[in-house]
C-alpha cells in the first residue's frame, strides 16, 4: 500500500523502524519482535539502509520478507552515498519489480571504516527526483528538527528541507527530546509553503551511555533536564528505563496534542519499549 493512501485514510499514523540484522539468529529474533509489534497494527514499518557491501542486500531482503510474511506496509530506506546513479536506479527498479511501493530517500553518511567512492548524487532531493522518474513510489525524506549538523545555519537547513519535502510526499524526523524543536521545524516548513506530513521520530532513552553516543553522532542535544533526571538513578537500569519510557510517553502526547500527524518509533529492533509507550498512549487498543 502507498504511504500516501495511508495518510489519506488515517489522520494519525503509528510506525516503527528496524535495521537489517547481520546474523541468522538475530534475523529470527527480529521477526519475533516484528510479529509482536504487528499486533499493534502499525500504519507502516521502515527498514534502514547501510552504504557498505552486504548491508545493501539485507535491506532489500528484509523489506521483501516483511512484505511476503506479514500484513505490514514496508518503507525501504535508500541513501545516495557511495552509489553511482545507475546503481541507485537499478535498486529502485528492483523494488518496483518486487512490489515495494514506498521509499525513504536519504543523503546518507559515508561509512568511516570502508573505502568507498563518495557517490554521484550529492543531496537527498536528487534521489527523490530519481525515484519519482522511475516508478510509482510514495517517497519520504528525512527532516532534522535540531537541524542537520553539516548545515551552516538553521535557516539554510530549513530551506533545503522545505525544497526537498516539496518534491517528496512526507518526512520523518531525526529523534529529539524537546517538543519545541519539532514544532519550530514544522512552522518553518509552513513558512516556506510546505505542509506535507512531518512525522516525529521517537527514541526512548533505555540506556544513558547509548543515547549519549547517538546524540553526539547526529549532532543533537541530550538536554540537561533529562540527563540530570536519568543520572539521579544511573545505577538502577530499571529506573533509567522507566524514566525513558515515561518521558517518551509525555513527548508523544505533547506532539499529538500539538497536531503531529503520527509517531515513528526507532525500535532498535526491540519491541518492548514501543509496546509500553503505545499502551501508555492507549494506542494498543483495537480501533
Ligand atoms: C528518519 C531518518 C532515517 C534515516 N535512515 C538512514 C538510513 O537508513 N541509512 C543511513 O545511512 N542514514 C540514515 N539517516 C541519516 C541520514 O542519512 C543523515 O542524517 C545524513 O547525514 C543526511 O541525510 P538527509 O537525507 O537529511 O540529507 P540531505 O537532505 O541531502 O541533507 C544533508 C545536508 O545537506 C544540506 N543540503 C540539502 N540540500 C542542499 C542543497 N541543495 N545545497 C546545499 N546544501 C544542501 C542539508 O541542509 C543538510 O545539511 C536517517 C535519518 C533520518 C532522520
Amino acid at each position: 500500500m502507498h504511504i500516501l493512501d495511508i495518510f489519506r485514510e488515517h489522520p494519525t499514523t503509528f510506525s516503527f523502524e528496524f535495521f537489517p540484522p547481520k546474523s541468522d539468529a538475530a534475523w529470527a529474533d527480529l521477526f519475533e519482535q516484528i510479529h509482536q509489534l504487528e499486533e499493534l497494527r502499525p500504519s507502516f514499518v521502515s527498514v534502514t539502509y547501510g552504504a557498505g557491501g552486504s548491508t545493501r542486500e539485507r535491506t532489500h531482503d528484509l523489506v521483501v520478507k516483511i512484505k511476503k510474511e506479514t500484513d505490514l506496509t514496508a518503507v525501504s530506506h535508500l541513501t545516495c552515498v557511495c552509489h553511482c546513479e545507475e546503481e541507485l536506479a537499478s535498486i529502485l527498479d528492483r523494488y518496483a519489480e518486487s512490489g515495494v511501493e514506498n521509499i525513504l530517500a536519504l543523503g546518507g553518511d559515508p561509512p568511516k571504516d570502508l573505502d568507498l567512492p563518495p557517490g554521484e548524487l550529492v543531496y537527498a532531493v536528487e534521489l527523490v527526483e530519481l525515484a519519482r522518474s522511475l516508478g510509482d513510489f510514495s517517497i519520504g525524506v528525512a527532516a532534522h528538527p535540531e537541524p542537520h549538523p553539516r548545515s551552516p545555519s538553521v535557516e539554510e537547513d530549513r530551506r533545503h528541507t522545505a525544497e526537498k519535502l516539496a518534491e517528496a510526499d512526507f518526512a520523518i524526523t531525526q529523534f529529539f527530546f524537546d517538543a519545541h524543536h519539532y514544532f519550530a521545524l514544522v512552522d518553518a516548513l509552513r513558512g516556506h509553503g510546505v505542509d506535507k506530513p512531518v512525522i516525529p521520530g521517537i527514541m526512548p532513552v533505555l540506556s544513558i551511555g547509548a543515547i549519549k553516543r547517538m546524540t553526539e553522532m547526529q549532532g543533537s542535544e541530550f538536554p540537561e533536564w533529562l540527563s540530570d533526571k536519568l543520572h539521579e538513578v544511573e545505577d538502577d537500569p530499571a529506573a533509567v528505563r522507566a524514566i525513558g519510557i515515561d518521558e517518551a510517553t509525555k513527548l508523544c502526547q505533547t506532539l499529538l496534542d500539538g497536531g503531529a500527524p503520527g509517531l515513528h518509533f526507532y525500535t532498535l529492533n526491540r519491541s518492548t519499549a514501543t509496546r509500553d509507550i503505545a499502551a501508555n498512549l492507549g494506542l494498543d487498543q483495537p480501533a
